[in-house]
């Protein structure tokens, strides 16, 4: 039975509450502009969580419009595996892609999302073991509280405990230890034995709760993988394409993974796109053997009006000068809310990179709780903004156009709002 739109609509941010209480009852979105967005009553809100992350040259890019049109008006459908031939736009993009990125990091995949590209890169590494020899390297080192995806093998990566316990038994080798905690990290290599473990998977800047790697974790991580040949996994999907004011945090650092998993800000989120890109070492072994093919692929990876999208996303890039002003506009947003702290005590703490934002919540009784923290996400909507959280941190990624007047208002509606829940 259909009590209403939201039940058709199976919304996974549904819950028991929601449903006794008649369904999920966001009000739709209709109508993006900028870093805006309007619902269906007509209110606009400031977009700080930029759709889920992703849509980070905002809602108006016209280059991009511009591009998936005219390649939809060319050659809307083409495909890229079972030997068939890839559109033109492919390997243009493909080439583009992966000038934008560091050597040795130039063989690109396409997949739809995060989650298909996390679980390729596992699959990859493995498939590389194959091709070795070395069939017994199938387990994976992943932190808990880490977020590559859902859905079979990304969810098993996943550290979120839900999600990893019901995708788990579809990937049993896969193991976590705390993040960034190295010398776990090094004694979960030596229980699992080094020359069990395919690959290391990492997020250089956790998602959840806005964590980021601790100065020189990354590079103590490579130097653990080298010396084992264990592959390093960068999971940079929402990260990368100019999230922390670079295309990539670990490139930025300086600190080279053997795969890199790109996805949200890579089409601005105008098009389901993800890529998977391998160093040439990986690559060079995986084509190594005659009779072994990566087999994995879907009908509609490397889509062309997503390549024709991320093409766009890499011209819009390409001077620079948006990133240098993801860099300032994160530093000022942190800058401030650090300097609201000192009168909103629930503001416990304020980190992040580039504008990757994390405020973290504390009351002198404890941690926020869920209910609490909806309230807060709630004050926050009610003064015009919207964002997202995890655990007791608000996560504030709006997109990287952000303006100086939309840096005001965005402190500003946050600290009314937290003002009012205080
Ligand atoms: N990896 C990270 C770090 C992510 O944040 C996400 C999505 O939030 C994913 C992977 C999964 O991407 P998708 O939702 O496109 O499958």
């Amino acid at each position: 039975m259909l009590r209403n739109d939201h039940d058709a609509l199976w919304h996974n941010s549904l819950t028991p509450q929601t449903v006794r209480d008649g369904g999920f009852d966001a009000t739709a979105v209709v109508h993006g502009k900028g870093c805006r967005l309007q619902d269906a009553t007509g209110t606009w809100y400031l977009d700080a969580r930029a759709a889920l992350w992703n849509t980070t040259l905002g809602y108006s890019c016209e280059r991009i419009v511009d591009a998936v049109t005219e390649q939809l008006r060319r050659l809307p459908v083409a495909q890229m595996i079972r030997y068939q031939e890839p559109a033109e736009v492919s390997l243009r993009y493909a080439r583009r892609l992966v000038a934008a990125l560091p050597d040795p990091l130039n063989h690109v995949r396409f997949g739809s999302t995060g989650s298909q590209m996390t679980s390729a890169a596992v699959l990859m590494s493995r498939f590389v073991r194959k091709v070795r020899g070395e069939t017994q390297r199938v387990k994976v080192l992943a932190f808990t509280n880490g977020y590559h995806g859902t859905g079979g093998l990304a969810g098993a990566l996943t550290g979120e405990r839900q999600m990893h316990a019901l995708q788990a038994p579809l990937a049993p080798e896969v193991h976590h230890v705390r993040p960034w905690d190295l010398a776990a990290l090094e004694r979960a290599v030596e229980r699992h034995g080094p020359e069990n473990i395919t690959a290391v998977i990492v997020e250089p800047i956790m998602g959840t709760d806005v964590v980021p790697a601790p100065e020189g974790a990354l590079a103590r991580i490579r130097e653990l993988c080298d010396l084992h040949g264990i592959h390093l996994i960068a999971d940079e999907v929402t990260t990368g394409f100019g999230r922390t004011g670079a295309m990539s945090v670990m490139a930025a650092q300086g600190v080279l993974p053997d795969m890199l998993v790109l996805g949200k800000g890579i089409t601005s989120g105008y098009f389901p796109l993800a890529a998977l890109v391998c160093s040439d070492s990986v690559f060079d072994e995986a084509v190594s053997r005659a009779e072994y093919v990566f087999p994995h692929g879907c009908t509609a990876d490397g889509h062309p009006a997503a390549m024709a999208a991320g093409l766009a996303v890499l011209e819009e890039l390409a001077d620079g000068t948006l990133l240098e002003r993801v860099r300032t506009t994160g530093a000022e947003i942190r800058r401030r809310l650090r300097a609201a702290a000192a009168e909103i005590p629930l503001i416990h703490d304020v980190r992040g990179e580039g504008l990757m934002v994390g405020v973290e919540l504390r009351r002198e009784s404890g941690r926020p709780g869920e209910s609490e923290m909806a309230e807060v996400r709630d004050a926050c909507k009610a003064a015009g903004l919207l964002l997202t959280s995890t655990n007791n941190t608000l996560v504030l990624m709006p997109p990287l156009v952000l303006d100086e007047e939309e840096v005001d208002e965005l402190v500003e509606r946050l600290t009314t709002a937290l003002r009012t829940v205080v």
